[in-house]
């Protein structure tokens, strides 16, 4: 897994593929906070889906947090996917 540097902030972030094949970035550490399952799969693709009650983290994927959660820009642009807390929306708040 090559980090590559996100284009808005530079921090580094991995670009998964999605069940529905679209791309999306998670930040490069496993975080037991993140809501998307990270894996590798047989080709060395990464890959990334949802967990839910019918198919919870299995052995061989992390936890991950979306990058749109956590990046400097784009979190003033871009509504959260569900369940997604900002981290810089809640700094924000507690420093008012
Ligand atoms: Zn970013």
């Amino acid at each position: 897994m090559r980090p590559i540097p996100c284009r808005d902030c530079r921090q580094p972030v991995l670009w998964t593929t999605t069940e529905a094949g679209k791309k999306l970035a998670v930040d490069p550490d496993p975080n037991p906070a993140g809501n998307t399952a990270v894996w590798r799969d047989g080709t060395g693709a990464i890959r990334s889906r949802r967990p839910s009650d019918e198919l919870p983290l299995c052995g061989w994927e992390r936890l991950h947090m979306p990058h749109v959660a956590t990046c400097r820009t784009r979190t003033q642009q871009l509504a959260l996917p569900a369940g997604v807390t900002s981290l810089a929306e809640h700094r924000r708040k507690k420093h008012r």
